[in-house]
């Protein structure tokens, strides 16, 4: 396994790592569960990533019970959870970023995880009601509590991150180190063009989601819906929908058959591909079958058939390239 500082901090994270969203407590029994994480350890994977809106809080007990089953040394794992959207309480004060939603819900975590502190606790959305200066005070304090070690944001702009830090450093406080964006073969303007200044000034670490884009870059839905997979579960037409578009298919169409000519699985290409990027921190990866997860780590090895050729040859398939602007 390779390491990573996760941005300027000193934390040194796995560049692949695992996640827990719509698979833990939802999709797959606890045993799969803990094959993917017992997996994952062996392979030296050190980050387990969780949010308390994962099946309602469950997909944090899920995790919690493999953890304390497991009795890896908590010196050996990094362990996530994000706060924002609740765990369905449609009460004002049961969501959000204000200081009451943060420590009420840092505790539940806790409780549900049965751990003493998370390594890393994130804000899962930016939010426009409670002032962000309210935010960084409190994650600051949860972090002088012992609570968590690190703090994070998701699916933030830039000029917020920066807001934040700016506060932070005003008030000698503890800013955010990393966020946590979307980043794939079709989603690239965050990580590629928004958080450029980001990497240089405040050193912002990366931990990416969906690389996959929800699975339809491992080339599955080419030919036919294949049963069983993350975009034929109910409630879910609104991913399916996003992802499943005609441009989409024709350019994983084209992806698939130059992974054929490299010997590689598009899986394996696509995940390289979001490896190749230096300032994508960790790779987080979603897996609903052991096996997928075992193709699926193979991308760390794959990373040095992508030379500049073929990385051209993928932007020429993928047309998408985000372009910087001109000032
Ligand atoms: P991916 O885009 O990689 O999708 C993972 C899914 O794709 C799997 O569950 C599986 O679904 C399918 N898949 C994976 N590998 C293969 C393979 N080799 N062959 C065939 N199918 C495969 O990642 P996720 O969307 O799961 O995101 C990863 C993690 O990122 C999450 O678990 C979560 O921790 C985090 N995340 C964070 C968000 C945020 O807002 N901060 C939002 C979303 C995710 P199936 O078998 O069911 O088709």
């Amino acid at each position: 396994m390779q390491y990573n500082k996760l941005g300027k901090s000193g934390l040194q994270v796995s560049r692949l790592s695992l996640g827990s969203w719509l698979t833990f407590g939802k999709q797959i029994g606890d045993e799969t569960a803990e094959a993917l994480m017992d997996f994952a350890y062996e392979q030296g994977i050190n980050f387990f990533d969780n949010a308390e809106i994962y099946a309602r809080g469950k997909s944090e007990q899920v995790m919690g019970a493999i953890l304390k089953k497991k009795g890896w040394s908590r010196d050996s794992y990094i362990v996530s959870s994000k706060a924002f959207f609740g765990i369905g309480g449609e009460l004002p004060t049961q969501k959000g970023l204000s200081r009451k939603h943060l420590v009420e819900a840092c505790e539940a975590a806790l409780k549900r995880f049965q751990l003493d502190y998370l390594d890393l606790y994130y804000c899962h959305r930016p939010d426009k009601q409670t002032p962000i200066e309210e935010t960084v005070w409190t994650m600051h304090q949860l972090i002088m509590q012992g609570k968590i070690l690190y703090w994070g944001t998701s699916e933030w702009s830039a000029q917020e991150i920066m807001e934040a830090h700016m506060f932070a450093k005003q008030n000698h406080l503890i800013g955010p180190i990393v966020e946590q964006p979307e980043y794939n073969m079709f989603v690239r303007e965050k990580i590629e063009v928004e958080y450029a200044q980001l990497y240089k000034t405040v050193g912002l670490g990366t931990t990416i989601w969906s690389p996959l884009a929800s699975g339809i870059l491992s080339g599955k839905y080419n030919d036919q819906f294949p049963s069983d997979t993350r975009l034929g579960m109910e409630g879910l037409e609104w991913l399916k929908e996003r992802n499943l578009t005609q441009e989409r298919m024709n350019a994983v169409l084209a992806l698939t058959n130059l992974a054929q000519e490299l010997n590689l699985s598009l899986p394996v290409l696509s995940l390289a591909w979001c490896l190749k990027n230096p300032n994508v921190s960790t790779v987080i990866l979603g897996a609903s079958k052991l096996t997928q997860l075992q193709e699926n780590i193979k991308a760390l090895d794959a990373q040095h058939l992508l030379s500049a050729e073929v990385m051209q040859r993928i932007e020429e398939i993928l047309q998408n390239k985000p372009i910087f602007p001109a000032y």
